[in-house]
């Protein structure tokens, strides 16, 4: 046999006998042995304990006594060893460690044993001689079927105690005793074969359930993976929508279960249109991304609460916030999160200006299902868009009211006769410097039956909502066309259209068509579009105003400067005219910003040729400094309160009397 053979011979030999470095299938070998090993020890000492008793009285003490003794101890302090095992977690180095030294003790204990048991012998008479053998087969058959696990300890036992076994039974000449060593040697043999099957076997079933773990685990991975996704917002990647909800009711029943509170928030952004529009979208998302970052940095640097955040889509962002929180902490959280993202962005181009607001609602105070509770915090976050911009609001029992009144307003005006409960009035439009009447704007009015008179900023909404804005629009048209008729040529029209009117699918046809039969010529009338309106779908919006333009009608933009202040608009709409909002007006002469924003929109319509009408003018203060800052049209309680169209002729007489009165005055100053 050539060298370099041997050496690998000897070298798989050599392995047979070791504890092989494999991990899983040493924890399964631990596992297996911390039950078995006990049962190991129980079988050797019984037995030991059953020959010493024979021998007691023939052999000497130490052998009968001391020996059995110390073996019998080193048995259970290992036994008591390893059946502390079983609820312990243990490292894979450790568990090799431990088999490792289990597997080489086997060769000083089986030898202890076998030694023990032939010192034993020579006292015996026939019969108890026959014990020492019988008890030495049947207590190896007994360790290789505990050893089964490992291999390399079985075959060590086997070895230890088989080999000078069939040995020293062999060379006692004894013909019972020689046949009990080639019964034992062919036993043996059978059992090492079966050892070497079940062991192959064991480690097989190691290592296809290893497998199958190692595949159960990919499955996870991909399906949390997939759970993951589908719960991610891929932009700004926080939790999404979908998650949001999921946690919302989660904490909800919690809440409801442990008799605590929990709240709902949501947060929009005020500004992030104009981002969108005037520097892309990609400066968008980079916004959105950005808001989103600061955000969850506050929820999660936030306490006691715990505060889940989440994208709802476009511009708005969630919150759940758990563990009973108050008003205080929710008015601090809205604080912390406002201050937070009015912080400047890094952005190339330009600062923002984005602020957020936030609406919230608290269970169990503002509802009692978690779809309501959102429902609730959607009205205070819709409330702070209108009255409180760049604010937290948290549903109250005053917004609980509003809303019911909302619901009346909603009801009385589904069964109201349009035709006998709506009413005109006109405020005139006046030309800054000629202080002539130029044009009045149309505003309606609603005396309901059951509740008075009703503000257009409540009922036009109302009608925006249950789908009735359209009928009235047209209702009002008429009417305010068939009033402006009776007007002097030069007295323009102006009428407030919403965005249903302007975004609606089949377009502004009948509006048209209401106009051509009224017999007043197009270029007398004005229509007024709020920025909301044009937001609202720019592209519908486009082309009805192109329609109305193309008849030769003027096209105003209405509450300039409260909507998403996108001059983007105003570039791309053919306008006539911009109406820069009352809120604007009235700090004027206090409020340096107020100065600023007026001036500045008064020079934006000079370049751009579109001419400028102020609203909300109450004082004679006002309407200097609005002339001075060359505005073309003031409208106001300085010159008039909206009034019904029987009062507009008399309005207009007394104007041209005040006028020719101011001319006279002044042609005699002159002369
Ligand atoms: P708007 O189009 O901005 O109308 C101007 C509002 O300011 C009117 O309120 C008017 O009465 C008020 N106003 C005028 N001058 C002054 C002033 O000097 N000081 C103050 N404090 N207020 C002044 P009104 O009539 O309550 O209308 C509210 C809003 O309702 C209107 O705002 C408009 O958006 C909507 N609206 C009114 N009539 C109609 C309509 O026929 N159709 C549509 N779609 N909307 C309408
Ligand atoms: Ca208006
Ligand atoms: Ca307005």
């Amino acid at each position: 046999m050539p060298a370099v053979d041997l050496k690998t011979y000897l070298a798989a030999t050599m392995r047979l006998f070791r504890v092989p470095e494999d991990p899983d299938l040493s924890r399964a070998q631990f596992d297996a042995f911390s039950k078995q090993i006990p049962l190991l020890y129980f079988i050797l000492i019984s037995n030991t304990i059953a020959v010493a008793y024979t021998y007691v009285n023939v052999a000497p003490d130490w052998l009968t006594m001391i020996v059995p003794s110390v073996l019998t101890l080193i048995a259970g302090l290992r036994t008591f060893w390893w059946l502390r095992q079983r609820g312990l977690v243990r490292s894979d180095a450790d568990i090799l460690r431990n088999l490792r030294a289990t597997n080489w003790m086997t060769l000083p204990i089986g030898a202890g044993f076998t030694i023990w048991s032939f010192a034993l012998y020579p006292y015996g008479d026939p019969f108890a001689k026959s014990q020492v053998a019988f008890y030495m087969a049947v207590t190896v058959i007994g360790c290789i079927f505990s050893l089964m696990h490992l291999r390399s300890a079985a075959l060590i036992v086997t070895l230890i105690v088989d080999v000078p076994y069939v040995l020293f039974f062999w060379a006692t000449g004894e013909p019972t005793l020689k046949a009990i060593a080639v019964n034992n040697l062919l036993v043996s043999g059978a059992m090492v074969t079966v050892l070497f099957i079940y062991y192959r076997d064991f480690a097989d079933l190691v290592a296809s359930r290893k497998s199958l773990l190692t595949q159960q685990a990919a499955t996870q991975a991909l399906s949390d993976e997939n759970f993951r996704l589908a719960n991610l917002d891929s932009l700004t990647e926080l939790p999404n929508r979908r998650r949001f909800f999921a946690e919302l009711s989660s904490a909800f029943t919690e809440a409801e279960r442990r008799h605590v509170r929990v709240a709902v928030g949501i947060i929009d952004l005020d500004g992030f249109k104009p981002i969108n529009d005037n520097y892309g979208h990609s400066v968008g998302d980079r916004v959105l991304i950005e808001a989103g970052r600061r955000v969850r940095e506050v929820c999660e640097g936030f306490g006691p609460q715990r505060v889940e955040f989440a994208r709802l889509g476009g511009d708005e962002f969630g919150l759940v916030v758990c563990g009973d929180p108050e008003d205080a902490d929710l008015m601090r959280l809205g604080q912390r999160i406002g201050e937070q993202v009015k912080l400047p962005y890094q952005l190339d181009t330009a600062h923002t200006g984005l602020s957020c607001s936030i609406g919230f609602a608290l269970y169990p105070r503002s509802a009692t299902t978690s779809e309501a509770l959102y429902e609730c915090a959607d009205y205070a976050l819709y409330h702070a868009k209108r009255h409180l911009r760049g604010r937290t609001v948290i549903f109250s029992s005053e917004l609980e009211a509003e809303i019911r009144s909302r619901g009346v307003i909603e009801n009385l005006l589904r069964t109201s006769d349009f035709g006998a409960e709506m009413e005109l009035v006109f405020q005139p439009i006046v030309d800054a410097m000629s202080e002539h009447t130029a044009g009045f704007e149309t505003l309606a009015r609603w005396h309901s039956p059951r509740l008075g008179w009703v503000s257009p900023a409540d009922f036009i909404p109302a009608a925006e909502r249950i789908g009735l804005i359209r009928p009235l629009t047209q209702v009002l048209l008429t009417r305010a066309l068939a009033t402006a008729k009776t007007w002097p040529d030069h007295i323009r029209l102006s009428f407030n259209l919403s965005a249903h009117d302007v975004c609606a699918a089949e377009g502004i046809l009948p509006l048209i068509a209401i106009i051509e039969k009224s017999g007043l010529p197009p270029h007398r009338i004005d229509f007024e579009i709020t920025e909301t309106a044009v937001t609202f779908d720019f592209v519908r919006a486009q082309q009805s105003i192109a329609t109305l333009k193309a008849m030769g009608c003027g096209i105003s933009l209405d509450d300039f400067g409260t909507g998403y202040s996108s001059l983007s608009h105003v570039h791309r709409l053919p306008l006539d005219k911009i109406k820069v909002d009352r809120s604007f007006v009235a700090d004027i002469n206090e409020n340096p910003v107020s100065h600023k924003i007026i001036k500045s929109l008064a020079g934006l319509c000079d370049d751009m040729e579109i001419a400028c009408v102020v609203e909300g003018v109450e004082t004679r203060a006002q309407l200097d400094t609005l002339r001075r800052l060359g505005c073309d049209f003031i409208q106001g309680y300085y010159f008039a309160k909206p009034m019904p169209g029987s009062a507009i002729d008399e309005y207009l007489a007394k104007e041209r009397e005040r006028l020719d009165g101011d001319a006279a005055r002044a042609a005699k100053v002159v002369a």
